[in-house]
């Protein structure tokens, strides 16, 4: 069964509220926060990216696994 590549949702708020909209992804309606460091956060549940704008590239650059270490 195909997996699908996380989604990145562009957002303008700090709080946003993730449910993992319809379908198999769907899950309880949890509340994320973004912090203000990183620009961005990812469900738990869905790994749904949620972007605050104007981080988009923060976020890409972040999330490079060549930086984990
Ligand atoms: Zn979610």
């Amino acid at each position: 069964m195909p997996i699908d590549p996380p989604e990145t949702k562009i957002v303008d708020t700090h709080k946003v509220a993730c449910d993992g909209g319809e379908g198999a992804l769907g899950h309880p309606r949890v509340w994320l926060h973004i912090p203000e460091e990183t620009g961005f956060i990812e469900c738990g549940y869905c790994d749904a990216k949620y972007v605050l704008r104007g981080h988009e590239k923060l976020a890409e650059e972040t999330d490079n696994p060549g930086l984990k270490a």
